[in-house]
């Protein structure tokens, strides 16, 4: 496989660093914990989406755009790193943004990526619940594309072949940062969503032949579901890359033990691992997905399936941005 063959427009500050958590390792008593910091992707406060959004916009300017549309959330990561992208290489971007959570705090519907996003100029429009999305954006691209302008469309998330083909670039770079540093790593885990960053890492590990498990922490979709659009999607991936077959369905493992009340909806034990996370080793976690990665890998470890002796990779995705959209939900006034 040959990731150079498609184009590429660099975003990101990489390598991001891979770095020992003895602090938080000590006090769970379990495994070695290690953290592959992909929220110093750099970025507009940085996170996962950066490294799909090299080769997206790549692929948005091979095609001539001069708009690219994208949606999410209200507070998507993936919303505000594209309207970064954009601003960046001089394309205009627009956002539809899905209200998910209901919450109606001025500092949610404005503050965190949503100051972000209008900082970098993207036009925004809002939706309410439990439509296709995909379908709303569609229609918008088209009513650019009626006006003569040169429409490109990310999927939420960035999660499609092209876009997880920067997590299959994070695969290999993993894997040469754990031969630098003698690292014989048991187990990886991150947060799942859209699927994307889930897909390019399995397809990458196994394209490498790595012997190294993946685990996504679900944040949204039942276990079932999640790990379908995991495996769909890495399939894709694989047949784009010339590596048809390598990734087989019980590859794709997902934990969705840890969503909580639902999406962008913080549950107790979330809370307790960025409260973990920022008094033991400094590491801002974000209430929507590394926090609830978090959850799980801590929760895991407590339970003895991550034993003593064990290394494992915590893949940080970003998002501590949008604890500024949350303030509801910490104690800082008291
Ligand atoms: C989008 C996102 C994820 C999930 O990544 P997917 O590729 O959508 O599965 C995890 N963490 C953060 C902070 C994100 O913004």
């Amino acid at each position: 496989m040959n990731l150079a063959k498609f184009p590429r427009v660099r975003l990101a500050h990489l390598p991001t660093p891979l770095e020992h958590l003895p602090r938080l390792s000590e006090h769970l008593g379990g495994p070695e914990i290690w953290i592959k910091r992909d929220d110093c992707t750099g970025l507009s406060t940085g996170g996962n989406k950066t490294r799909k959004l090299e080769f997206l916009m790549a692929e948005a300017q091979a095609e001539g755009a001069d708009i690219v549309l994208t949606q999410g959330a209200t507070q998507s990561n993936h919303a505000r790193q594209t309207a970064a992208a954009a601003a960046k290489l001089g394309l205009d971007c627009h956002i539809l943004l899905e209200d998910r959570t209901g919450y109606n705090f001025d500092n949610y519907k404005y503050n965190g990526n949503v100051l972000l996003d209008h900082l970098h100029g993207a036009s925004i429009e809002h939706r309410g619940p439990d439509l296709d999305m995909h379908a709303e954006m569609e229609a918008v691209a088209d009513g650019f594309r009626a006006k003569g302008r040169r429409a490109y469309v990310i999927p939420g998330g960035g999660s499609n072949p092209t876009g997880a083909l920067g997590y299959v670039n994070c695969a290999f770079e993993m894997l040469y940062q754990f031969v630098d540093k003698g690292l014989n790593v048991d187990h990886i885990v991150h947060a799942t969503g859209s699927a994307g960053t889930q897909a390019g890492l399995i397809t990458g590990l196994k394209a490498m032949n790595a012997g190294i498990p993946l685990l996504g922490i679900g944040v949204r979709a039942p276990k079932q579901k999640q790990e379908e659009n995991v495996f769909h999607l890495a399939v894709k991936t694989a047949e784009k890359l010339g590596c048809p077959g390598v990734v087989a369905r019980e590859d794709v493992v997902a934990n969705t033990d840890y969503v909580g009340p639902g999406y962008g909806l913080p549950a107790e034990d979330t809370l307790e691992a960025i409260d973990l996370f920022a008094k033991l080793e400094a590491i801002l976690l974000d209430p929507v997905y590394s926090g609830k990665g978090a959850a799980g890998l801590i929760d895991l470890i407590r339970k003895g399936h991550f034993k003593k002796g064990e290394k494992i990779v915590f893949l940080h995705t970003g998002g501590a941005i949008g604890l500024t959209g949350y303030l509801h939900c910490f104690d800082v006034a008291k």
